[in-house]
């Protein structure tokens, strides 16, 4: 089968490659592929920056959805034909501290779909039959290949944050995963003003269409005005920062009430300064996120199937495998908003 891969370690490096088609070991699923997201970290993984540990050669893609087409030995529960999609921990130690309280995704011996197993920009892969998750018939591939960072999103949003339905909250970075991000905050009954710049002009758009009560684009009207009118000059309840920019941390913090929840969710990919004082004297309750876990993945599949969240009018371009290197040009101008590779057409 025809894959796209790093096959070794520094920037670029990636090409389309003829590797072996998989079949499953004991405890294993093959699955077919249908469709496979483009994500941020694939870009990192492509120009060798990127933290997470990567073994090439090594298939790369990791947000995706299929049918099951091989069932391993010992596999109990799964059969041919279920549609599926698989969380990324391929494997982790299962005795520290993190694993055995169910934040596996914080493992230190955490290895990744995608990063160090054979991933999914391919037609076919491999995962153990533990990390699947079922999806509702109604749910289509596509909107399905956006389960990994949507889950990612419940983890940062839900389980990591407190999101009341009174609260105000400041989303910065109306990208695929802010609009996401905000559909999870509506869902949960706060009101929602998205913060972007120039080049978000339409997907700042798209916010307002999702449900944002107030879109701003700071380049053109001053923020603080927005939210003092909003909120009285109280300040927001939460900050959900996706946008991973430097600017944006320090009006996030400065647009919070005292004791207001600040959560980052983008990454910046390099060491930022701000004012850190500003947690001191407002009392501001700071977290970060890093990947998802099994419940996340469930909370994502249910706020899909319910209809609470919509990932389909988040998705901007459907372009064949063979044509990835033009895909992810695009994924880092900006252009559009969520990619998806389809790897029938390498
Ligand atoms: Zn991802
Ligand atoms: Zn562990």
């Amino acid at each position: 089968m025809r894959a796209l891969v790093k096959y070794a370690e520094g920037p670029g490096n990636m090409e389309i490659r003829e590797v072996e088609e998989p079949s499953a070991g004991p405890g294993q699923v093959k699955i077919a592929i249908e469709k496979t997201g483009i994500c941020g970290s694939d870009l990192h993984i492509y120009h060798s920056d990127i933290a997470i540990p990567v073994r090439p050669p090594v298939v790369t893609g990791h947000e995706f959805a299929g049918t099951i087409c091989e069932v391993g030995e010992g596999v109990e529960g799964w059969k041919v034909g279920d549609r599926v999609v698989s969380e990324t921990a391929y494997t982790y130690c299962g005795v520290c501290p993190a694993c055995r309280s169910g934040f596996y995704n914080l493992c230190p011996e955490r290895r990744t779909l995608g990063y160090w197993y054979n991933g999914a920009f391919a037609p076919f892969t491999v995962v153990p039959a533990a990390r699947l998750h079922s999806l509702a018939d109604h749910i289509s591939f596509d909107e399905a290949a956006l389960t990994e960072p949507l889950a990612c999103i419940t983890h940062a949003v839900i389980e990591l944050t407190t999101i009341k339905p009174e609260d105000i909250v400041l989303l910065s970075g109306p990208g695929s995963v802010g609009l996401a991000t905000l559909q999870v905050a509506l869902a949960h009954g706060a009101t929602v003003v998205v913060a972007g710049t120039n080049v978000d002009e339409r997907r700042l758009k798209l916010a307002k269409e999702l449900g944002a009560a107030h879109v701003v684009n700071v380049q053109k009207e001053p923020l603080a005005d927005v939210l003092a009118k909003l909120t009285n000059g109280a300040g927001v309840d939460v900050v959900l920062e996706c946008s991973g920019s430097e600017r944006a941390v320090e009006s996030g913090m400065l647009a919070l009430k005292r004791r207001g929840r600040y959560t980052q969710i983008g990454l910046f990919g390099k060491p930022i300064t701000f004012n850190f004082e500003l947690v001191n004297y407002r009392e501001l309750q700071v977290t970060g996120s890093l990947g998802s876990t099994y419940s996340s993945w469930e909370k994502a599949l249910a706020l899909m199937a319910s209809g609470a969240v919509r990932t389909g009018p988040l998705i901007s371009h459907r372009i064949p495998l063979k044509e990835w290197k033009s895909a992810f040009e695009m994924f880092e101008k900006k252009e559009g908003l969520k990619l998806l590779l389809d790897p029938h057409d390498a």
